[in-house]
C-alpha cells in the first residue's frame, strides 16, 4: 500500500474516533491488542480508564483493536498465567466465505447474507432455545468484515470452563448430533415429535423433506434413484413410521449414511470453535473500524434488519474522492453498486473509496 492511502486512512480513523469511540465494560479489567500492519501487532495492554484508552487511541490510530474475553486483576502482565484470570465472557465468531459462483472477494452479499442467517439461527435455535439465555444477556455485533461476532454475559457464564465452551461448541456445530439413530439388524429406531433440542430439529427436517421431495430434491442429497422412488411410493407409510419413531427405509443404512450428515449440516452452525473455548482469546472491539474494510464492528440491537453493506458503513457518503482502481472492481455499499475497471479514476463517495483503500484494491488520486 502507498503512504498516501496509508496517511489518508490513518487521519479518517483518527477523525471517526475522535467522535465514535466506545470500549468494552470492566475497561481496567481487559488486555488491549493493537494492529498497524497486521490484525494484532502489540498486546497485553491494558487501561485503567476510557479516557487513557481514547487518548491511546488517538495517538496511535490502530488499524485493528481488541479485547481480551477474559477478565484479569493484572491485565498487561505476562504470560497470561499471571494475569489472575477472573472469567470470560462468553464469544462465538461466524465467518462465511465461500468461493460460490458469483463470489465477490472485496464484499460479498451472498455470503455476509449467509453469516447473518446463521448468526440468527445460533442465537435463536441454539442459544435461547437449547441454552436457555434470555434476549437480554446476548450482544451481537458485526465482524467488521465477513460475519458476526455474539457475546453471551452473565455471573454464571464467567465461569465456565474450557472444556465446557468446547462441549458447547461442538453441540452447536452438530458434533455427534447423529448418533441418535440406532440400528437394530435392518432396522432403525430414531426421534418422534416429542424429542427434544438436536433430535426433534432432525425431526422436523427429514418429516418435512418426506412430504415434499421429489427426484430431484433426492439427487440433491446423492440419493440413489431406486431408493427415491420407494420412498416417493411409499411416502404416506413410511412418514406413519418416522412418526412412531421407527426409522426404516429400504437400504437403511445405505439412505441415512447419505442423507442424515447433510441434514446435520444444513440445521448446525458452523462457527470458529477455538475463539470460543480458547479463554486467552482477544476479539475485535465492538463499534471499532476494521482496518481490512474500514467497516464498523458495529453493535446491532436488531439483527434481522441490519445490512452491514450500509448500516457498518462509518464514512461519508456525501463527500466524494478520486481513487484509482488497480484492479477490476465491483463493489455493493449503500444500496449501490460501485463498478471500476482496473486503471480507471473515478470520483466515488469517500465510505466507498475507504472500502477500496482499505482493500487495497485502489490508490488515491491526488
Ligand atoms: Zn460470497
Amino acid at each position: 500500500m502507498e503512504n498516501k492511502d496509508k496517511e489518508h486512512i490513518s487521519e479518517k480513523f483518527r477523525e471517526y474516533y475522535s467522535k465514535n469511540l466506545s470500549a468494552p465494560n470492566a475497561i481496567n479489567e481487559r488486555e488491549f491488542g493493537f494492529g498497524w500492519e497486521g490484525k494484532i501487532d502489540y498486546r497485553h495492554k491494558s487501561f485503567s480508564s476510557f479516557q487513557e484508552f481514547k487518548a491511546f487511541v488517538l495517538e496511535t490510530v490502530p488499524l485493528y483493536m481488541s479485547y481480551s474475553i477474559a477478565y484479569y486483576d493484572f491485565p498487561d502482565r505476562r504470560p497470561v498465567e499471571k494475569k489472575g484470570y477472573k472469567g470470560a465472557e462468553l464469544v462465538f465468531d461466524i465467518d462465511v466465505n465461500e468461493e460460490h459462483e458469483g463470489h465477490n472477494p472485496i464484499l460479498c452479499p451472498v455470503c455476509l447474507a449467509k453469516a447473518k442467517n446463521m448468526a440468527l439461527r445460533l442465537i435463536e435455535e441454539f442459544l435461547i432455545k437449547d441454552f436457555g439465555f434470555s434476549r437480554r444477556e446476548i450482544n451481537v455485533n458485526f465482524s467488521g468484515s465477513k460475519g458476526y461476532h455474539i457475546h453471551v454475559e452473565n455471573e454464571k457464564i464467567r465461569e465456565l470452563s474450557k472444556e465446557q465452551r468446547a462441549l458447547m461448541s461442538d453441540y452447536i456445530s452438530g458434533k455427534g448430533a447423529g448418533d441418535f439413530l440406532l440400528q437394530h439388524g435392518k432396522s432403525f429406531s430414531g426421534p418422534t415429535a416429542t424429542s427434544k433440542g438436536w433430535k426433534k430439529r432432525i425431526f422436523n427436517e427429514v418429516l418435512k423433506f418426506f412430504s415434499s421431495a421429489n427426484l430431484s430434491d433426492f439427487r440433491k442429497y446423492k440419493i440413489q434413484k431406486k431408493i427415491a422412488e420407494y420412498i416417493i411410493e411409499n411416502r404416506q407409510k413410511i412418514m406413519e413410521n418416522l412418526k412412531r419413531g421407527e426409522w426404516d427405509v429400504f437400504k437403511g443404512a445405505k439412505f441415512w449414511g447419505a442423507y442424515l450428515p447433510l441434514v446435520i449440516k444444513k440445521i448446525a452452525v458452523d462457527i470458529d470453535k477455538p475463539v470460543t473455548f480458547d479463554l486467552s482469546r482477544l476479539i475485535r472491539v465492538p463499534n471499532s473500524l476494521h482496518g481490512g474494510s474500514s467497516l464498523v464492528a458495529r453493535i446491532t440491537a436488531n439483527l434481522d434488519e441490519f445490512d452491514p453493506l450500509v448500516d457498518a458503513v462509518g464514512f461519508s457518503s456525501g463527500n466524494f474522492i478520486k481513487v484509482h482502481a488497480l484492479k477490476n472492481i465491483s463493489l455493493s455499499l449503500l444500496n449501490r453498486t460501485f463498478e471500476l475497471k482496473k486503471g480507471e479514476e473515478k470520483s466515488i463517495p469517500e465510505a466507498a473509496a475507504m472500502v477500496l483503500l482499505c482493500k487495497n484494491v485502489a490508490t488515491l488520486k491526488l
